[in-house]
């Protein structure tokens, strides 16, 4: 069979099924009002949690540092390492509480590049069920025994460290410290105390967690610094700069040594074009906002509560997630495509997230919260939803 007609069979398929993605084109980020396909929408779909991707300050740092050069030109250790990503490097180091930090061009890859540089054939991955897609494909292809535990459960977990213990070599464990896709915090208190019993690595994954959770000392740093953890406990973290820094690109914090491996070892970090300078210059400029301006990180708390308060109110089925990602589990992808399509018709951009992003049976509305919705903006998308479930028959009226 051709080529072509084996991939048309397998779109066919994919459309059969309720899975094909469609693209949409945006005009640009969502303020949160957005324009889509030459609509205007209000946008509840973007990781833009605090508003940085849009705020003016961020914009001239980044313009500025195209002025550097539009593209790094090499990779990091050829000559594609400038003085922006070292003072990037810095700053993420600072407001993680780690030693040193090192910047990746995108998260999927810092997690892969990681996984594969710490991990072989005689040693043990251990993750939760629900860990992100570049977590998963840095267990798979670092070569390691990849051991799985139920989402968020400890005993599970033990079983799988006394399992890699009888088996031997070194067990790292990979864990969201914000799930991406159900919004739940990972126990981090208790997994960070089974690590530490067995010898295990920990590595937590702050996509999610990174500038709007923390610490009192440490506020950005993430799920980790949240749950009173250290470089001690967990050794390894990855953030991203494209969603509370509203940027794009990542980074690995923790030690020296670890950071002096990963450019030795991180292939994904070794043999791809540097990270632009004018990302470079932006991201320094997001963390920069998000120190300074607190209250972006209050205003994100106060629209998750406002949500959540009226979204009670409403007898929403929600999840109970206390994050920026809200989701509304609707099983069926196709009343996840019918509800998110009502929804765009009426002007609300909300993510409609499917197998295999989650697992069969869990297709969801992700609503995702920022610093720059207004309650108003919040109470007509809660409204309008509502109505569009009652319609769906999905709640009742
Ligand atoms: N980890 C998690 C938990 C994520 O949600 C994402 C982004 N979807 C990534 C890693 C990958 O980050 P990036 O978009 O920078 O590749």
């Amino acid at each position: 069979m051709t080529l072509e007609k084996i991939l048309r069979q397998r779109l066919d398929e994919r459309r059969r099924d309720g899975l094909y993605r469609q693209i949409k084109t945006l005009a640009a980020a969502p303020t949160p009002l957005v324009t889509v396909d030459g609509r205007e929408m209000l946008a509840f779909s973007s990781n833009d949690y605090l508003g940085l991707a849009i705020h003016p300050e961020v914009i001239a740092a980044q313009k500025a540092g195209a002025e550097l050069g539009a593209g790094a030109t090499a990779s990091h250790l050829v000559n594609g390492h400038f003085q922006v990503h070292q003072q990037l490097q810095q700053s993420l180091a600072e407001v993680t509480g780690r030693e040193a930090a090192l910047v990746f061009s995108s998260g999927y890859m810092a997690n892969v590049g990681t996984l594969c540089a710490l991990l072989g054939r005689a040693d043990n991955i251990i993750s939760d069920k629900l860990n992100h897609a570049s977590l998963i494909d840095g267990a798979r292809l670092c070569g390691a025994n990849s051991l799985r535990f139920p989402h968020g459960d400890l005993d599970g977990l033990h079983r799988q460290l006394q399992r890699a213990a009888r088996r031997g070599g070194n067990t790292l464990v990979a864990v969201d410290g914000v799930y991406s896709m159900d919004g739940d915090l990972a126990p981090l208190a208790e997994i960070a105390g089974l690590c530490r019993d067995y010898g295990a690595w920990l590595l937590v994954d702050e996509a999610h967690g990174f500038g709007v959770m923390g610490s009192a000392q440490l506020p950005l740093a993430g799920s980790s610094a949240a749950a009173g953890l250290d470089q001690s406990q967990v050794p390894v973290i990855m953030g991203t700069l494209g969603k509370a820094a509203g940027n794009a690109g990542a980074f690995v914090a923790g030690s020296s040594a670890l950071i002096d491996y990963l450019v030795q070892f991180a292939r994904p970090y070794i043999y791809t074009t540097g990270m632009p300078p004018a990302v470079a210059a932006g991201s320094i400029a997001a963390v920069e906002r998000m120190r300074s301006e607190p209250e972006l990180a209050r205003r994100l708390q106060e629209n998750i509560a406002h949500f959540r308060q009226r979204a009670a109110q409403l007898n929403l089925p929600l999840a109970g997630s206390s994050t920026a990602i809200q989701p509304l589990l609707l099983g069926c992808e196709k009343t996840v495509m019918s509800v998110s399509a009502k929804l765009e018709c009426r002007g609300f951009l909300v993510g409609a997230i499917r197998p295999p992003t989650v697992p069969v049976g869990t297709a969801r509305l992700r609503i995702t919260l920022s610093a720059a919705h207004s309650h108003d903006q919040i109470n007509a998308l809660l409204d309008e939803l509502v109505s569009v479930l009652q319609e769906n028959a999905v709640v009742r009226s």
